[in-house]
This record gives structure tokens, sequence and C-alpha cells, in this order.
């Protein structure tokens, strides 16, 4: 399976972490929730996105995507803010074309928000952080 290389925002130490798993990330060196970032095709977005036991933050986005490099970091910044209750999986569109198809992304960056394999919320475009935290955050206590 996929795995992701991320580093503890606690210790500094890098952890090799699966693309998904029953449990939630923890620093293998310190014991701290690790953000958890990782990407998602077509082939994987079941397991990764939809069966994930925790909320999800779905990023589509493209490398020529302007929008997108500026949306990245914040929701890395989200990601690290609720390690242990998020996880964010990247979906690059060019590479994941029926993902793109299914879920009729027009513009990119499209954000959603799974909970249980669902959507809750959508949103297309960037925006400031202030405003995707609070729509994250509504997102997940509208549902909770
Ligand atoms: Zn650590």
């Amino acid at each position: 399976m996929n795995k992701a290389i991320i580093v503890c925002p606690n210790c500094g130490t890098s952890n090799r972490v699966p693309a998904a798993s029953k449990g939630k990330p923890r620093c293998g060196n310190c014991r701290h929730w690790l953000p958890w970032i990782v990407d998602a095709g077509d082939e994987d977005f079941r397991l990764v996105a939809e069966e994930s036991t925790v909320p999800v933050l779905v990023d589509f986005w493209a490398v020529w995507c302007g929008p997108c490099r500026m949306v990245s970091p914040v929701l890395d910044q989200l990601a690290h803010e609720r390690a242990g209750d998020l996880k964010l999986v990247r979906v690059d569109v060019d590479q994941a074309p029926r993902l793109s198809s299914r879920f009729g992304i027009q513009a990119i960056p499209t954000l959603m928000v799974l909970i249980d394999g669902k959507i809750v919320a959508r949103q297309a475009g960037a925006a400031p952080a202030q405003v995707l935290r609070s729509w994250l955050d509504g997102a997940i206590a509208r549902v909770s």
C-alpha cells in the first residue's frame, strides 16, 4: 500500500504512515498524533477516503493549477492543527479521471468533507485560511 512520510510536529521524527488503516497514526518515537496527509487516486480512493474512520478532507487539485498551490499549505496547516481528528486526502485530477467524473469536478481546487463515506460539505475554489477552517469545522460539527 501507498505510504507517506510524515514528520512528527512534536519531535521531528520521520514516520512512515499508511494511506489507510483502522487506527490513527501516532509518532513511533513520542506517540504524538501525526497529521495524516496522503494521496489517493481512482484505484484506492474507496479504501483511503470512503472507508476512513476519521473525517476526511479531500483536495482535488492539479499540478498546473495556481489557486491549488495557494490552498495546499492551508490544508496542510489544518491537517496539522487537527492531527488525530482529520485525514487529508489529495487527489490529482489528471491522474484520477474516474473520480473527477464521478464527483463532477468542474473547477479546482474542489474540496469535500467526507464522513463515513458520505459527502457532508463541498466547496469549489480557493478561500483564505480562516474561511476554510470554519467551513471545515462547521461541516464536521453538523454531523457529530
Ligand atoms: Zn514525535
